[in-house]
């Protein structure tokens, strides 16, 4: 299967090119997050809370959104306190606090606070089955079909060891799965994200126990905005 699984990257290669970050970001729609300023605030839910039952129920979203995602959102806006980087954006506080030891406590938030937005956004009620035709002829070139496609994402979602995230990332013309882990992104000059799947296990584990294999197929079977995904193709 051509490009299924992880890719080995670090954190400082998946950010190398800091300048292409917040031009990606916002051609990718995602200009409200390149324009936000301290203190960071937390996005809305595209989706009421139950909106995702079964597969993820209300209590988790109430759990991952309402106090994970604002855990970090807190966590950060308190770090950033009297702060000289309290004056950047989210985006290029990724940027400059990537691959820094000493920052890494910074980076863990802000690359969660993005990681998370850009997961709710990669979900939809009812959402999954055909991607729109472009995103699917993409797949099909870059995986030979779109259920290739998919099972690369369940695969590499299920492999990654412990806690991170699995990718759709749009390479050029190319589409690729990786994973990273724990607060890592894949946001490059090369590298377009297009969609993720959180597969930290309080993304799962009330609904699903230590079954991430069932909440990652019915995740990419029946929740992934594949729209989404295709509206973030950069052409
Ligand atoms: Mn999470």
């Amino acid at each position: 299967m051509k490009n299924a699984g992880s890719i080995g990257m670090s954190r400082r290669s998946f950010l190398a090119s800091s300048a292409s970050v917040a031009a990606v970001l916002a051609v990718s729609g995602q200009a409200g997050l390149a324009q936000a300023v301290t203190p960071h605030k937390l996005p809305d839910l595209p989706f009421a809370n139950d909106a995702l039952e079964p597969i993820i129920s209300a209590q988790t979203i109430s759990f991952h959104y309402g106090r994970h995602h604002r855990g970090y959102l807190d966590n950060l806006n308190r770090q950033l306190q009297g702060s000289p980087l309290a004056t950047l954006s989210l985006v290029d506080l990724i940027k400059a606090t990537a691959g820094r030891p000493e920052d890494e406590a910074i980076f863990n938030n802000a690359a969660q606070v993005w990681n998370h937005t850009f997961y709710w956004q990669s979900l939809k009620p009812n959402g999954g089955g055909e991607p729109p035709e472009r995103l699917a002829a993409m797949m099909r070139d870059s995986f030979g079909s779109v259920q290739a496609c998919k099972q690369a994402l369940i695969q590499a979602a299920n492999r990654q060891f412990a806690s991170g995230w699995a990718w759709l990332v749009q390479d050029g013309a190319r589409l690729r799965v990786v994973s990273t882990s724990n607060a890592e992104l894949p946001l490059s000059e090369a590298f377009n994200p297009l969609l993720t799947i959180d597969v930290w296990e309080h993304a799962y584990y009330l609904d699903h126990q230590n079954k991430r294999a069932a909440y990652t197929e019915a995740v990419v079977e029946r929740l992934l905005n594949w729209q989404f995904a295709n509206d973030n193709v950069v052409t």
